[in-house]
């Protein structure tokens, strides 16, 4: 028997953008044979006739640091076809960590990536304090797919400098420990070294997580050591409203790309003003031009959150709602029934105080551009449209929805203005990648470990903005050139053999729903595709119609000569 397994007369979709073609695929060893007519039988036969089969997605942001430690599968990414992702970034990594120190490590990931503490200390067997260590406990955990890792600023801060990380500039001797350990990180191969300037990050005591203390020649030195290492350097942002302040940091980041020659890469997120994402991208132009690599990372969707009578809602900050949220859901139900209540929650909606949020955290609700998932293709309709065509005051409307479906409507609430317009510009810059999915983070509001079967689904096939091809290589071959993936992301000969099958007419994302599964209890949002017939890891299915094989074929990808 030559071949572990032939993939029989599926349309080829190659991830370089090329027209597909109808072709059997042969793999051996995990790698890819041979595609073409292929006459010999394998160990195992898939037959992929009407259906395409295109690489595995790589998805360089995520946040499944945490979430490996419990979840072998890493899903929702692995459901929707996604076979590698970056991990470790924004800054928040859970090594390295002084033993006995580990809440101090936590505490920069809980509130800034929603992840919850309990979780963390209950479903992490924390048995390493460098990153080299770390990377070894990655490698040997059992895993469905393919993870690389950064080394992140925060938790490296907190690791050389305990409680002063909070507070304090580094000093020399600070410095010099966090040089060493990225420097050892980089040869053990973490890929690249993430930071967070960003606002939205702070502590869940109010306080800015530890990277954001780092005077800017903290960046300059442990940056500089990872364009020793040919690695990436991605930082959350500085977003300024003033003109000058962009300028200046664009200006700095530019000349920190070209000195260092590390790859630098951030969120493009069409979500504020028009005048701060179009400098981004100009920022990226303005640096390839001037010979350093910078690169923006996309978002099919739109940053959104996912709110529900069965998870969480704007209101439940108000106490005269959390009076009644804070029950069981059939409490909750009789009393969302009852007119006296209905009016005051209802008030409450509209004239109480929602606080100060940051980040991806719900304030008051706009009904105007807060949507009813309906369906898992835009467009779905507006609370606004729907409210007005029943005559009824909106948040009454979000009750009804709720009660008829037994609290599992979700609500979309986009992060800034939603334009899809605007998304477009930015997923066809020439130097975006799109996969700002920050999947396994938020797991409680957001699930956008999909934007990849949401690009091919909704922006190739319904509206036919990219196509097919095209949308597959901008989530195989774009990411895999700009992560430094050198074997993956393209079907050829020789190539690891991560493969989707997809019954592209059915494909979608799915619909939301929740799970109880994280290590404490907590629930989480889920969501599982239609359309995605197998998911092959190395050679190996993992999924065939969204059924696991049992099979746990994930490797770690070190960065470094391995990757070469
Ligand atoms: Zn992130």
């Amino acid at each position: 028997m030559p071949y572990d397994l032939v993939i029989r007369a599926g349309t080829v979709v190659d991830g370089s953008g090329l027209a597909g073609f109808t072709a059997d695929i042969a793999v051996s060893g995990g790698r890819i044979a041979a595609i073409g007519r292929v006459r010999e039988r394998g160990a195992r036969e898939v037959d992929a006739h009407g259906l395409i089969v295109t690489p595995g997605f790589i998805d360089g942001h995520t946040h499944m640091d945490a979430q490996l430690n419990w979840d072998p599968l890493g899903t929702c990414s692995s459901w929707q076809g996604v076979t590698t992702t970056v991990m470790g970034n924004c800054g928040f990594t859970i090594a390295p960590v002084r033993r006995g120190a580990e809440a101090l490590v936590v505490r920069n990931l809980e509130r800034a990536e929603d992840i919850s503490a309990a979780a963390m200390s209950e479903g992490i067997n924390w048995r390493w304090e460098r990153f080299a260590d770390y990377l070894d406990v990655v490698d040997a955990l059992p895993k469905g797919i393919n993870y690389a890792a950064n080394i992140g600023h925060s938790a490296l801060r907190t690791w050389a400098m305990g409680e002063r990380a909070f507070t304090e500039a580094a000093s020399p001797d600070d410095l010099a420990l966090m040089v060493d350990e990225v420097d050892c990180a980089l040869k053990a191969g973490a890929i690249g070294f993430t930071t967070s300037r960003s606002y939205h990050h702070e502590t869940s005591d109010d306080r800015p997580v530890a990277s954001r203390l780092a005077e800017w020649s903290e960046i300059q030195r442990l940056v500089g050591v990872v364009g020793q290492h040919d690695g990436m350097f991605e930082l959350a942002q500085e977003r300024s409203s003033d003109p000058a302040e962009r300028v200046e940091f664009f200006t700095r980041l530019q000349d920190l790309a070209v000195e260092s020659g590390a790859r630098v890469t951030f969120g493009v997120l069409p979500s504020g003003p028009r005048d701060i994402w179009h400098a981004q991208l100009d920022a990226l132009d303005a640096t390839a031009a001037a010979g350093g690599r910078m690169i923006g990372q996309s978002h099919s969707r739109g940053v959104s959150v996912l709110l529900s009578f069965e998870t969480s809602l704007p209101f439940d900050r108000l106490p005269e709602w959390h009076e009644v949220r804070s029950r069981p859901l059939a409490e909750q139900k009789t009393l969302l029934s009852d007119p006296v209540v209905r009016a005051r929650l209802v008030h409450a909606a509209h004239h109480g105080d929602y606080g100060r949020t940051i980040g991806a955290e719900a304030g008051k609700p706009d009904w105007t551009t807060l949507r009813i998932y309906q369906s898992p293709l835009p467009p779905n309709p507006t609370v606004a449209e729907v409210a007005a065509a029943r005559g009824i005051d909106p948040v009454e409307l979000m009750i009804d929805l709720a009660l008829e479906k037994d609290f599992r409507q979700f609500f979309i609430s986009s992060v800034g203005p939603e334009n899809e317009d605007e998304l477009l510009y930015v997923m066809k810059h020439p130097h975006t990648v799109m996969t700002f999915s920050d999947s396994g983070a938020h797991v409680g509001q957001i699930v956008d470990a999909c934007i990849q079967t949401h690009l091919i689904a909704y922006w190739a096939r319904e509206r036919k903005q990219f196509s097919v091809e095209e949308a597959v290589r901008m989530v195989t071959l774009a990411p895999a050139r700009a992560w430094g993936f050198h074997d993956r992301g393209l079907l050829r000969q020789g190539m690891m053999a991560d493969i989707n099958i997809i019954d592209l007419e059915a494909l979608h994302t799915g619909m939301p729903a929740t799970r109880r599964d994280i290590p404490g209890g907590a629930q989480r949002l889920i969501m599982k595709p239609e359309g995605m017939r197998a998911t092959i890891v190395a050679g190996e299915l993992l999924f065939e119609n969204g059924e696991h094989s049992g099979a746990l074929p994930g490797q770690l990808l070190r960065g470094g000569r391995s990757l070469q």
